[in-house]
């Protein structure tokens, strides 16, 4: 089987998605921060219609530690988890507030240290708001590199941020994360991923194991 090179996957990404970007909205830093950290287990669709209202409501680290943790928790009800990340946003905002005057901090091992704030959603800040070269590696990513083989399917998450990080030149890094996270979201699905249309079929490991298991399936059903 030929095997698919990072050069012609990246090449494909890009003429499959050459405008694939950031979908959840937001209007700075501390925004986007906000809204990724509502994002965990949670569409960007739905995000963005409860940072619609939110935002306009929340403005600043103050305007969310004005207001009652129950009343921040009843705003963003609609979300998965909403509970626990009012809690985070504010202790964030908390943390905005007493040690970077309010600003979100562009360093990782800065964002990394605030509530709420892993490794995945301080890529993302970096890479959408601050304009830093990074890999946010989500579920999308995660599955879509696995699929292809870049990675192991045992890799951890962050294993498989060091392995793309490695195998993309830094200069492509931001363009491919968004490019991953859409190929992953509208063409190779978690479930039902679109192997009829996909252009790199014939290259995908995982197309061809499953291209095999059928054909040993019908052909043992013609042998019975
Ligand atoms: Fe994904 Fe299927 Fe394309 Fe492989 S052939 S990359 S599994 S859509």
């Amino acid at each position: 089987m030929r095997r698919l090179s990072i050069r012609l996957f990246l090449q494909t990404l890009e003429e499959m998605f050459p405008d694939a970007h950031c979908e959840l909205n937001h209007s700075n830093p501390f925004e986007l921060t906000i809204a990724v950290l509502l994002s965990a287990q949670c569409t960007d669709k739905k995000v963005n219609q409860v940072t619609e209202k939110l935002f306009t409501k929340y403005k600043t680290p103050e305007d969310y530690l004005r207001v009652s943790l129950d009343e921040l928790q009843e705003d963003i009800k609609q979300i998965g988890l909403y509970k626990n990340k009012a809690k985070h946003i504010q202790a964030l905002c908390r943390l905005l507030m007493e040690e970077y005057n309010g600003e979100v901090p562009v360093e990782h091992e800065e964002l990394v240290k605030l509530p709420g704030v892993g490794r995945k959603t301080a890529n993302v800040v970096r890479s959408v708001a601050f304009n830093i070269p990074a890999i946010a590696v989500d579920t999308h990513v995660e599955r879509v590199s696995k699929r292809l083989g870049f990675c192991d399917s045992e890799d951890t998450v962050l294993q498989v941020e060091q392995t793309l990080m490695r195998k993309i030149p830094k200069k492509d890094w931001s363009d491919t994360h968004h490019r991953l996270i859409f190929f992953g979201r509208y063409h190779c699905k978690a479930q039902n991923p679109q192997c009829g249309s996909c252009p790199i079929q014939d290259v995908c490991p995982t197309w061809k194991k499953v291209h095999k298991e059928q054909k040993k399936v019908s052909s043992s059903k013609r042998n019975k």
